[in-house]
């Protein structure tokens, strides 16, 4: 007898598929639909709000189902995805009449996993945001290294990245994977574990090889052993995902975190650079910035922001094209214009290679590839200038007399070349795929196969053929329904066609008596409510031929499809860097349209450490400021080797983070190849950037924000070196008066004293400008402000010197504080000021500080509580008993 919990056959075939899936959820093939069962289907109707059901029993259980329609799963899929889950398809293998032939009236149909589809790896036009890269991340541990391998399938783009274990969380953070996979075991933020044999590096490099059909990786650059487990663990992954069929990879690009500026997660996301701290892209530098017109280019956009160069040839290269479409507003426009149209060929060819591309995308590469010929031809007229830009004189003679390194920059800048000569070969060179493509496909293919009608007239006369059979026979078919109609006298008979029938003859119910008499040559088929259906044997015979015509035109237009993927995707690697090519004109285009619609600047590079702004703007703050109505007011900076610390104080709400962030936003802008928000602009090149945050403008985050804080800034004191820009906005304040003191002391001492690097520094601590008289590389400046009739009016202009008081109250009063408790707090400063001009103030007995001493250990022991609770009497006003409860309360602080 069978046992009855003993699984079904068929749920003993979703519990093995189930197995294999793991953590993914299994979208279960039956018919029409993808179905979900257990703890899968609570999550998906959860997820996606459609109906749980149940459908038979396990284990004397009901089982809960959920269930999708394959012909809108993609949807569904989306949002699986989006809410962080991996989701594996299970298809049906065979058909079920395959299944009873073979096996059985009661056969199982055979079914299998045949796709992962994860955050990482889509390439679905509908599943991808075209602004944005996917980007699918491996990290490699070997050797006592790390490397990250990073792979956007959607594209092919594929990128093996050497960096040192500290760097490591600053590229995961400029990349911001879709997912992180690494090894079991490992000890890296990763979101996906894999096997650990999968990130062994001597099999690494066995698959890569195997991957690219080479003897040797030595032709795309030196890999070293983390680079190799990086690269073959993500190769691993891909093809697990794919079940065998690997997507599209274009060979590795090998670089080095060593070769952009080093931005930390905190500073990514203090500058906002790509996404706000919101998780938005409105807001960010990147939204400010952008007015590419492609996908491709807002991609690339967004890659180079959040990889600045580090190699100063490089930099003028890109700036050189920028300016070259800044000067000549009429070809900018022309090219623009042209861009705009072209289709994403980048995302076509990687739908193509990955097996899931249609008709259409070889349309989108016919049009692109075209359209990209055509551009090279109009390029020819754009004039480039030497991408050589001479250092200013005066920066040159600043260099030289303080006897800085001469400039290893200029030296290499010729190598770079012109890159508008670069790009323009990389556009043309396509002319025979496009023919191909011209005379094969029809003006606007279609995505579905299935009915076919891709293929253009007169590319093959066999189809043209079948095709006039199959239309040919639809004539004849409706001529038939004309006689039928005349010789049976039923103007409502109708020849029909479904796919269980076929073509079929109906008439309305009432009329059927004519047809149903045994000699009038029609069969019945079929009686329904209003109406009965017939077949005929001329009908038969003319409905077979145009069936067969059909069918036959449907799989030729398939076998053309196959040779046309097939020649495309020869071409696949140069289709690619087409497709970078037009990107890169794109973002240069781009950014030359948004530094003339702002009056940006060509920002001056040069080889020693200065920041020399003049006219400086926040193109975020700016817009905002605009949108009100008023005016940005520009700002100076002068950051040199003399003069390499900023102290910014002033009232709330003065702009000093304005002007802190508009400064690196300048540095980041300048070494990504654009030109910048200011009037003029002379940098040295900036090797890591910092920006931190006092906590309390970052409670959101919900960490203990001060031990964030704390150690945030110990990060930068340990990496900052001369060459840095570092800026810090209140650093300190997220604790006690005193202790934020000490701490805010130390760190700008030891930036002044260590690290040496360029720094903005905001503080409200007035105590802070004593500093000036000891550091003689720091130097005092504040954000103006006026109290006019009264009110405060805040200019939002940088000036020199320290703020002259602190205007606390007035920013107060301007946030809408009631009148009645502002001129109280009024009353308490008085007191308070009074107290403070007896006792030396807050910062009494820092003048004695030997410099570089623990400051804050120092200021705890200088804090004597007795001493203050003495000088904190007011005598005159005592009672005797008051005085003598002082008295108790003085001795027990003894
Ligand atoms: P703080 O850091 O001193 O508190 P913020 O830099 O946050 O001040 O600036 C506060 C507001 O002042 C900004 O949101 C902006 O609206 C305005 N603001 C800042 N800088 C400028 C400027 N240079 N020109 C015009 N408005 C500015």
């Amino acid at each position: 007898m069978p046992d009855p919990t003993a699984p079904t056959p068929m749920m003993a075939q979703y519990l093995a598929l189930k197995e294999e899936a793991g953590d993914c959820l299994l979208f279960y093939r039956m018919g029409d639909f993808f179905e979900l069962f257990f703890e899968d289907a609570r999550v998906a109707s959860g997820v996606l709000d459609i109906a749980l059901t149940a459908r038979g029993e396990h284990a004397g259980e009901k089982i809960p189902m959920c269930g999708v329609p394959v012909h809108s799963a993609t949807a569904y899929l989306q949002r699986l995805i989006k809410a962080g889950h991996r989701v594996a398809i299970a298809e049906q293998t065979e058909s079920p009449e395959a299944a009873r032939k073979a096996r059985g009236s009661k056969a199982l149909v055979n079914r299998a996993i045949v796709r992962f589809v994860t955050a990482g790896t889509l390439t679905e036009e509908a599943l991808l945001d075209s602004r944005a890269a996917n980007w699918c991340v491996a990290v490699g541990e070997a050797a006592g290294g790390v490397a990250i391998a990073a792979a956007d399938v959607s594209t092919g783009r594929f990128e093996v990245i050497a960096c040192s274990p500290q760097a490591l969380g600053a590229e995961l953070a400029r990349l911001a994977a879709a997912e992180v996979i690494a090894g079991e075991g490992g000890d890296v933020p990763a979101t996906v574990w894999r096997p650990r044999e999968d990130f062994d590096s001597g099999r690494g490099e066995e698959r890569l090889k195997r991957l690219y059909g080479v003897a040797t990786l030595d032709g795309f650059g030196q890999f070293d052993r983390a680079m190799l487990a990086a690269a073959g663990g993500l190769v691993a992954y891909l093809d697990h995902n794919g079940k065998g069929s690997l997507p599209f990879l274009r060979a590795p690009v090998i670089r080095r975190s060593a070769e952009t500026m080093a931005i930390d997660a905190a500073t990514r996301d203090s500058l906002e650079l790509t996404c706000t701290q919101a998780g938005t892209r409105k807001g960010s530098l990147l939204d400010a910035v952008d007015r590419t017109v492609t996908g491709a280019g807002a991609r690339l956009l967004a890659a180079d922001l959040g990889a600045p160069l580090m190699e100063r040839g490089a930099i003028e290269v890109r700036l050189a094209l920028v300016a070259a479409f800044h000067d000549d507003p009429d070809a900018r426009a022309r090219l623009r214009e042209r861009l705009r149209a072209l289709p994403d060929i980048g995302r076509a060819i990687g739908r193509l290679a990955a097996g899931r591309g249609s008709p259409r995308d070889l349309g989108q590469l016919r049009d692109g590839l075209d359209g990209a010929w055509l551009l090279a031809e109009q390029l020819s007229t754009v004039r480039t200038l030497s991408p050589v830009r001479a250092e200013p004189v005066e920066a040159r003679a600043e260099r030289e007399a303080l006897g800085a390194r001469p400039s290893t920059g200029s030296g290499r800048t010729g190598e770079g070349g012109d890159l508008l000569s670069q790009l323009t070969p990389k556009l043309r060179g396509h002319g025979e795929l496009i023919d191909l493509l011209k005379r094969a496909l029809v003006p606007a293919p279609p995505i579905e196969t299935s009915d076919g009608g891709y293929i253009a007239e007169g590319y093959d006369a066999a189809l043209d053929d079948l095709r006039d059979a199959g239309s040919g026979g639809r004539r004849a078919i409706a001529a038939l329904e004309a006689r039928y109609r005349t010789e049976a006298g039923i103007n409502a008979l109708k020849i029909r066609h479904n796919n269980v029938l076929g073509y079929h003859v109906e008439v309305p119910a009432k009329n059927a008596d004519v047809l149903m008499k045994p000699d009038s040559g029609f069969t019945h088929r079929q009686t329904m409510a209003g109406a009965v259906r017939f077949n005929a044997p001329e009908l038969h015979e003319v409905a077979s031929r145009v069936t067969q015509a059909g069918a036959h035109a449907v799989a030729a237009e398939a076998a053309h499809l196959e040779d046309l993927v097939a020649a495309a995707l020869a071409q696949a690697e140069p289709i690619a860097a087409t497709a970078d090519a037009l990107a890169r004109l794109d973002v240069a285009a781009g950014l030359a349209e948004r530094a003339a619609e702002g009056g940006w600047a060509r920002p001056s590079l040069v080889e020693h450490p200065c920041f020399e702004i003049v006219g400086g703007r926040h193109p975020v703050v700016e817009a905002a400021v605009a949108k009100s109505g008023e005016r940005f007011v520009a700002n100076d900076c002068a950051l040199s080797e003399g003069s390499r610390l900023w102290l910014v104080t002033g009232p709330n709400m003065g702009g000093k983070s304005t002007f802190l962030r508009q400064n690196a936003l300048i540095a980041v802008l300048a070494q990504a190849g654009s030109y910048v928000p200011a009037a003029s602009a002379t940098l040295g090149l900036v090797d890591r950037l910092f920006s931190r945050v006092g906590a309390s403008d970052n409670l959101a985050r919900g960490r203990s924000t001060f031990m964030v804080e704390m150690v945030e800034t110990a990060a930068i004191l340990a990496q900052a070196t001369l060459n840095s820009f570092v800026i810090l906005d209140e650093v300190g304040r997220g604790t006690s008066t005193y202790d934020g003191l000490a701490i805010a002391w130390a760190v700008v001492e030891a930036i002044h004293e260590d690290n040496r690097c360029r720094c903005l520094f905001a503080t409200h601590y007035h105590e802070l400008t004593r500093l000036a008289e000891r550091c003689d590389a720091l130097s005092l400046h504040h954000v103006r402000a006026r109290e006019w009739k009264g009110e405060l009016v805040l200019l939002h202009e940088v000036a020199e010197g320290p703020a002259d008081r602190s205007y606390g109250l007035a920013v107060a009063r301007l946030a809408g504080m009631p009148p009645a408790t502002v001129a109280r707090a009024k009353a308490v400063l008085a007191k308070l000021e009074a107290g403070r001009a007896k006792t030396g103030g807050l910062a009494a007995g820092l003048d004695d500080l030997p410099l570089f001493a623990a400051a804050a250990a120092v200021i705890e022991e200088a804090r004597d509580p007795l001493r203050e609770a003495v000088e904190g009497l007011d005598v005159d006003t005592l009672s005797p008993r008051e005085a003598l409860d002082q008295l108790y309360r003085l001795k027990a602080l003894v």
